[in-house]
């Protein structure tokens, strides 16, 4: 992992850490922090119909029903679309540029799409990329948060679920 691979993820867990300091966690997303925090993804599975859904709701939004449970994912993801802000969103927040947002599809998941931080370049980017879904830990807080990292570049942590 390069020293610029460091940096980015000490930025962004600087970055969340500020975003989300003071932030009480919804009760609905307790199950996919308790996951997160152990570099585990889990995205809610109807205990009916065995779909996946996002964002974890009262009920499943495709057969309604109240049965679901978090299920452990694969961290293997695909880039469904893609941004890079080249704006301040906050006052108080600092600048990122080159900052990478995206949708990704959990291929254990298809159709369910996260959010989230790309650690890498706007040229690695494009719709359809392989990512690996690793976790940046919000500095000051107890929250991890996914991040996504293309399969063939240079960011990915040895160690972290692949
Ligand atoms: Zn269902």
């Amino acid at each position: 992992m390069t020293n610029e691979c460091v940096e980015k993820r000490e930025q962004l867990g600087q970055l969340y850490g500020s975003v989300l300091g003071s932030t009480e966690v919804d009760p609905l997303f307790r199950g996919f922090f308790d996951h997160t925090r152990r570099n585990e993804l889990a995205m809610p599975r109807c205990g009916r119909c065995r779909m996946v859904h996002w964002y974890p709701a009262l009920r499943c939004p495709h057969c309604a029903s109240p049965d679901w449970h978090w299920s452990v994912m694969a961290p293997q993801a695909t880039v469904f679309t893609w941004s890079v802000l080249r704006h301040q969103l906050d006052p108080l927040l600092p600048v990122l540029e080159g900052h990478i947002v995206a949708l990704a599809e959990p291929l254990e998941a298809p159709g369910a799409r996260l959010v989230g931080n790309v650690l890498a370049t706007p040229s690695d980017m494009a719709v359809g990329l392989d990512v690996t879904i690793e976790f940046v830990e919000a500095a000051g807080t107890e929250l991890t948060l996914p991040v996504f990292v293309p399969c063939a570049g240079s960011c990915s942590v040895p160690g972290q679920r692949s």
